[in-house]
């Protein structure tokens, strides 16, 4: 699998003064098979509450295809104007690895230890933290190898130790690496807003369901007794959601409403207003009965927020991550209060919910969806495949340190 030589293993708890990783630099901002470089960089040190760890498998996720574009966020940028001096963005926000080493303040991990580790990371020191708040809420929140520096896609990522879980034995390193950003992000948005929580018999309807983030809403709902009907815009995706606990499948090729809803009152809202009836009716013949769903996992954002309003259940909610499709909002606000529905913006995740998620994972009752393992190398070209929605269903990975598939699992 390996075609570079990124060297010798060092020993525990040795660090190299350079390492391996694929960086993104503004002046090649772009298409994401361009912008990814590899590049040897200098291995950066550790504040107290920080831990190396040497990565052995990364996930990829949507933000570095964001990351490598320079949009919505010029990544670097935003670092510089922090005070940050580097001038390129290593990122990769999933990862499994070894604990290589640990800032002094640590106790909660050692070097040696396998663990995942999850992308979301705030400062301890944020008023809001120390005063006990959700710290997902604090203005110190960032993204980790998206907003913060030397993440996945480096041979030794920084993280810091809050972010470290054990890694489920029985998964190898890419299982392991490429399912926590998104399993985390899905829990969250589906536990983490009581009293909007899967309960058993629910109808969830979650969007782009064979992806990254979707296969994972669609597992937790179904763990949960909630009844997910998926959307999809390809058969072959189809069965895909069916073997991941989907009870039914809508294909979205088959509406033609996209996109921010016209003015209420123009001919184009009567026709639009017939395609989100014609895709509610879908959702029923989905599951056989004229049941709403409660839920609404969204993150497509523009293309799909219209429909999703419309057709969530009286008082459910819509709860959205991320605005794949482009940030401007539109609505029927008359459906909205007269129907007393709740629209929830919802990010990353704290350390409960990762931990909750990670738990399903090494229970069983949810599985990585591991799509396609690419060597180090493949980093440009498995973000391109992303960019273009021309991924295999599921969360794809990159080995770093590890050598071949199939390695690491108890
Ligand atoms: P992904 O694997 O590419 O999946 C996205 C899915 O969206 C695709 O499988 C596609 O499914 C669907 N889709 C694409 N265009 C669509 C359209 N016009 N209308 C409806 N559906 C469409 O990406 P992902 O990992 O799931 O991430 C999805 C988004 O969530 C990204 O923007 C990512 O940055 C964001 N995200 C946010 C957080 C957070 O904490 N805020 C965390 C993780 C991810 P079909 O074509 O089959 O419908």
């Amino acid at each position: 699998m390996r075609i570079c030589d990124l060297g010798e293993r060092p020993p525990l708890g040795e660090i190299p003064e350079q390492m391996h990783a694929f960086v993104v630099r503004p002046e090649h901002y772009g298409e994401p098979r361009d912008a990814f470089r590899h590049e040897v960089i200098p291995t950066p040190g550790l504040a107290p509450d920080e831990v190396l760890v040497y990565v052995m498998a990364s996930g990829i996720n949507y933000n570095n295809v964001w990351a490598a574009l320079g949009q919505p966020l010029d990544v670097v940028a935003e670092r510089q104007r922090r005070g940050e001096p580097e001038d390129f963005h290593a990122g990769g926000s999933d990862c499994s690895g070894l604990v290589w080493k640990v800032g002094e303040a640590v106790t909660t991990v050692q070097p040696g230890d396998r663990v995942v580790v999850h992308g979301a990371c705030w400062s301890a020191d944020d008023p809001w933290v120390r005063a006990g708040g959700d710290p997902v809420l604090s203005e110190s929140t960032r993204v980790w190898g998206y907003q913060t520096n030397y993440g996945s896609f480096c041979q030794f990522a920084r993280a810091q130790a809050h972010q470290c879980l054990p890694k489920p034995e029985q998964l190898t390193w890419e299982e392991a690496g490429c399912y926590l950003m998104c399993a985390g992000t899905a829990y969250r948005m589906l536990r983490g807003w009581p009293p909007h929580v899967v309960a058993p018999g629910e109808v969830v309807l979650v969007w782009g369901a064979a992806g990254g983030l979707g296969s994972m809403g669609l597992q937790i709902a179904k763990a949960m007794g909630g009844r997910p009907v998926a959307v999809v815009s390809d058969q072959a995706r189809r069965q895909f959601c069916l073997d991941h606990g989907a009870v039914g499948v809508i294909d979205r090729t088959h509406f033609s409403h996209w996109g921010p809803m016209p003015d209420t009152g123009s001919p184009a809202y009567g026709d639009w207003v017939k395609g989100a009836r014609a895709f509610g009716k879908a959702i029923w013949e989905a599951l056989g009965e004229r049941v709403s769903p409660a839920i609404v996992f969204e993150h497509p954002g523009q293309a799909t927020l219209p429909t999703s309003g419309f057709v969530a259940a009286t008082g459910g909610m819509i709860v959205i991550c991320a605005g794949t499709t482009g940030y401007n909002v539109t609505m029927d606000l008359r459906y909205h209060w007269m129907r007393q529905k709740r629209f929830q913006g919802s990010h990353l995740m704290n350390d409960a919910q990762a931990s909750a998620a990670s738990d399903l994972v090494a229970q069983g009752l949810i599985t990585p969806t591991l799509s396609r393992v690419f060597p180090f190398e493949g980093i440009p070209e498995a973000h391109q495949l992303m960019r273009e929605n021309r991924h295999p269903p599921g969360n794809m990975a990159v080995l770093v340190n590890a050598l071949h598939p199939g390695e690491g699992a108890a």
